[in-house]
């Protein structure tokens, strides 16, 4: 079965936020939309009710799941998590977002544990600029690149929020980094969201650029149907994905993805707070999984594209 939405979208993805907390300080960071604060752990959902609330997806027909944050890696626990959701039947796809300054340690466990596919937060190759932008260091994250490939994940990802003035110039060395380490490069347009709207206005770029350089350079260009319509163009050499939501009807009329929030909460959109439903107060009180089932199917219902073309 598959949970179909009011526009006739698919509910195929969920984004678990396993943790509120990090380490880094991105100041471009959206939190994934979380009005929480950082740092707090209290409210963080156990390795079993984040394994249960994957397998009721996963029985509703979601078959993407992605662990993010916060940042993944601060759970000391999370090859448990891993695991519980690798071992779910019927899932096809299990990844993770981190900003990789911690994965050189854990990438060959985390393989081990079930983890297929990784995406690692890289804004820039320059120290000084990734040290202003993260507060961390950039010689952990590439180490963090290296181990991700050596473990075998494929593919690996670099994410790359593009940003005027800071990081725009560098997607060509981000391309050469990315052929190099046989990774894919992923530039992603700043979203909105938990930062102030006179960073957004200086910082903000469409990438309609980059995407018409990519589009002369490709011997070949896919479109991601399930996954907002997004562009993937081939190069001979390298691959380069681009995430660019803003004003972007095809990208909202084409979303098949639902959220957890690290405190429990079905969220139906990024953009969005205003419609969460909570699934971890009533697994607290003990709801049969029939009940939990319920709440996937309402916070479907609540599903609308941000950006309406239908
Ligand atoms: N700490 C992990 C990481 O760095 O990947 C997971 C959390 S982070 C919020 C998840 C993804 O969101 C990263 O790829 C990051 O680059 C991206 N991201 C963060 N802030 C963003 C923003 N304002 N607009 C677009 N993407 C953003």
């Amino acid at each position: 079965m598959t949970l179909i939405d009011k526009y006739g979208r698919p509910l195929l993805n969920l984004r678990i936020a396993v943790t509120p907390r990090c380490n880094l300080r991105c100041d471009y960071c959206h939190r994934e939309g979380e009005e929480c604060s950082l740092n707090k752990a209290t409210e963080e959902m156990t390795v079993e009710e984040i394994v249960r609330i994957a397998r009721i997806a996963v029985e509703l027909g979601i078959n993407r799941i992605k662990l993010t944050g916060g940042e993944p890696l601060m759970r000391k626990d999370l090859c448990e998590v891993v695991k519980g959701i690798a071992a779910i039947p019927g899932l096809k796809d299990l990844s993770m977002t981190t900003n990789g300054s911690m994965l050189a340690a854990r990438a060959q466990e985390l393989f081990a544990c079930g983890l297929r596919r990784v995406n690692i937060s890289l804004p820039t190759l320059n120290s000084e600029v990734y040290r202003k932008l993260t507060e961390g260091q950039i010689e952990r994250v590439l180490d963090g690149v290296k181990a991700a490939v050596k473990a075998g994940f494929q593919p690996v990802k670099l994410n790359m929020v593009v940003l005027n003035g800071v990081n725009v110039d560098d997607v060509h060395d981000m391309m050469d980094f990315a052929r190099q380490t046989g990774t894919i490069l992923q530039l992603i347009e700043l979203d909105p969201v938990n930062i102030d709207d006179a960073y957004f206005s200086v910082y903000h770029n469409f990438l309609d650029k980059h995407e018409e350089m990519l589009r002369q350079k490709a011997v070949k260009v896919e479109t991601r149907r399930f996954m907002n319509n997004r562009h993937i163009y081939y190069l001979p050499d390298v691959t380069v994905e681009v995430v660019h939501p803003t004003e972007n009807g095809e990208f909202c009329a084409h979303c098949t993805r639902l959220r957890v929030t690290s405190d429990g909460k079905l969220k139906t959109c990024l953009m969005r707070n205003d419609n969460l439903v909570d699934i971890l107060t009533p697994m607290r009180r003990g709801a049969s999984d029939e009940e939990l089932k319920e709440l996937f199917v309402r916070a479907n219902q609540l599903r609308e594209p941000y950006n309406k073309t239908l």
